[in-house]
């Protein structure tokens, strides 16, 4: 029996993606799931409200940060075999955006990195905090090491 049929992962382009990643290859290749990838533009200008929050791909004419952002989201496409229809670039807040797109694409799996957190990193709580709590799916918080 398999018990993920569609598993979200979310990468925060930094080298804890790495790890994550390569948790989220094995548990796919285990349920033989389809796999989608999720990067959230935080820390970027939203580009142009004619987008719309979900960047779509194929748009010709980029600003230089986000054409770097859509660079890299297609880098770990090819990576890990993911084609261009399951890989979203949407820009808000990672949290929200990473679960209402794993409603609307019926997501069963999501997986985050999680970092062990201290002092006000730990009152502010985490991205993976804020998907526990909101997601409509099982959520694996991968153990980072700490840098
Ligand atoms: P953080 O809680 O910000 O340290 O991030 C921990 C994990 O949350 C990362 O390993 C990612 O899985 C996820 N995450 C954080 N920021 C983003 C983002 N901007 N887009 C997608 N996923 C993110």
């Amino acid at each position: 029996m398999t018990m993920y049929s569609h598993i979200l992962l979310s990468l925060q382009f930094s080298t804890a993606d790495d790890a994550v990643a390569a948790k989220a290859q094995t548990i796919c290749q285990q349920h033989a799931a389809r796999l989608s990838l999720i990067h959230v533009l935080d820390n970027i200008p939203m580009p142009d409200t004619a987008y719309g929050t979900a960047i779509t791909l194929e748009q010709p004419k980029d600003d230089p940060l986000l054409a770097a952002e859509k660079a890299k989201l297609l880098t770990w496409g090819k990576r890990l075999g993911v084609a261009n229809e399951n890989l979203w670039l949407i820009w808000g807040i990672p949290n929200q955006e990473i679960t209402r797109i794993a409603k609307q694409e019926n997501i069963d799996l999501i997986i985050v990195g999680s970092h062990e957190r201290h002092g006000l990193g730990w009152l502010l709580g985490s991205t993976a905090d804020g998907v526990l709590h909101h997601a409509p799916c099982d959520v694996l918080a991968v153990r980072l090491a700490e840098d």
